[in-house]
């Protein structure tokens, strides 16, 4: 730095002690940013108290998503998608580790020097412990779901501090529009973002009363996912598979546990990394990749070797479910397991499959969200909720109070 360069104006800014009240309050979805010097900037950038994916998008992708456009307005600016798995599943990953691959080929073809990710602390398999990883070692052992709240951007200090320039960071949506807000501040030359989708959130106390009102046994749970025919699989220490009908959770106990960012949340879909790596666009046993620019399709192009893919497809009427689904959720029904086991299996064979099955769950969800946002924080509703989210809420009847 010259004499005549000013300092930047964070480095004068302090994180917040762990604990206290962040600025979004209630909302804060503890992405990191606030226990950063980074904090100077958190009014623009926290994603619960300036939502702006629209100018974030433009700045990422060259153009904000066409809403005459549904794929866009579903899935986000994208330039390719597509069905997609490993050839050789990573043991342990989430899916088929198709993350934690991609980030490993970058670290070691050197374009990137580190990778934030998230692996677990040594006392507890689903806190979340961020990183930045500089070796294929550090990145395997961040591989699967933390389910929990994760602080990813909390490392971002020390990126400044160690001089690198060319970084990958992994992360969820609020994570990655905090992130891309303070791109520029960052000092470095190349961002890479990978993001998956996300949704449901909680707290490390809500995943324990998750697993304790839902699974037969919640201590040995080491994963689980809601997967495209409507169960929660579970995936136990002895590798042994638990399935529970989606119909059957204990909604009314469960309706408190997920966290208020996320009942406020409108990017499922990650709208602004250069790649996103999911599934609920994909038929079982797939993952369900979204390009959205020319930085994610080089990404991408580093595993080809290494991936099948195919087409996605889209099947059904999701509509109906989804309305239905409305009322439901407010009134917490919950049905007698024989009878949510029958619906599942009635629904997985006749329901949405592929892209109608990620739309169902992006509907029901942001019908949920809008009405959350509406009765809890009605001031934020017309500059929290996207012009997108808006056109996918509209499509249904909601309650008016
Ligand atoms: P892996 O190779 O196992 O790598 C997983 C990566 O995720 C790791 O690099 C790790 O750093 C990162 N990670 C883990 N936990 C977190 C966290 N809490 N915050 C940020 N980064 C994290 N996909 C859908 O299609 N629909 C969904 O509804 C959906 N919900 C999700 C909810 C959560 C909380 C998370 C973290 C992911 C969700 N995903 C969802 C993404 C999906 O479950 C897989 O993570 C994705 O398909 C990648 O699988 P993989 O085997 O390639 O990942
Ligand atoms: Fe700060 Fe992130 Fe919480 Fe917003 S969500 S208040 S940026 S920690």
């Amino acid at each position: 730095m010259t004499s005549l360069q000013k300092p930047a104006q964070h480095l004068k800014a302090k994180g917040m002690k762990p604990g206290s009240r962040r600025p979004a309050k209630e909302l804060c979805s503890e992405c990191g940013l606030c226990d950063t010097y980074y904090i100077h900037y958190v009014k623009e950038a926290c994603a619960f108290l300036n939502q702006q994916i629209a100018e974030l998008e433009t700045e990422a992708h060259g153009r904000r998503r066409n809403l005459e456009n549904w794929d866009d307005v579903y899935f986000g600016v994208h330039q390719d998608m597509m069905q997609a798995r490993k050839k050789e599943p990573i043991e342990g990953a989430q899916w088929t580790g198709i993350v934690s691959t991609i980030a490993i080929e970058m670290l070691n073809r050197g374009l990137v020097e580190g990778v934030v990710c998230v692996q677990n602390s040594k006392e507890d398999r689903f806190q979340p412990q961020p990183i930045i990883a500089r070796t294929p070692e550090e990145i395997l052992a961040a591989k699967v779901n933390k389910p929990t709240l994760s602080p990813n951007l909390s490392v971002l200090e020390q990126i400044e501090q160690s001089k690198m320039k060319r970084l990958l960071v992994i992360g969820v949506g609020c994570q990655i529009q905090a992130l891309r807000a303070v791109e520029k501040e960052l000092g470095l030359e190349k961002l890479y973002v990978l993001g998956t989708p996300c949704v449901d959130n909680v707290t490390r106390a809500g995943l324990q009363k998750f697993l304790e009102t839902t699974s037969k046994s919640p201590d040995t749970v080491v994963y689980y996912e809601f997967m495209q025919d409507f169960r929660v699989h579970f995936k136990h220490e002895d590798g042994s598979t638990e399935t529970v009908p989606f119909f059957g959770l204990n909604t009314k106990e469960l309706k408190d546990i997920f966290a208020p960012s996320c009942l406020s949340c409108f990017d499922y879909v990650n709208s602004l990394a250069d790649l996103v790596v999911g599934y609920m666009g994909a038929t079982f046993g797939w993952q369900w990749i979204v390009v959205r620019n020319q930085t994610g399709q080089e990404m991408l192009d580093l595993v080809g070797d290494l991936i099948d893919t195919q087409p996605v497809i889209a099947q059904g009427n999701r509509k109906p479910a989804v309305q239905q689904s409305i009322p439901a959720y407010d009134k917490a029904v919950t049905l007698p397991m024989w009878a949510a086991k029958l619906m599942g299996v009635v629904i997985d064979k006749i329901g949405p499959r592929g892209l109608e099955y990620a739309r169902f769950s992006i509907d029901s969800h942001f019908t949920r969200n809008y009405l959350y946002v509406k009765r809890n924080h009605p001031e934020k509703l017309e500059a929290h909720v996207p012009d997108f989210a808006k056109q996918i809420v509209e499509q249904y009847n909601l309650p008016n109070s």
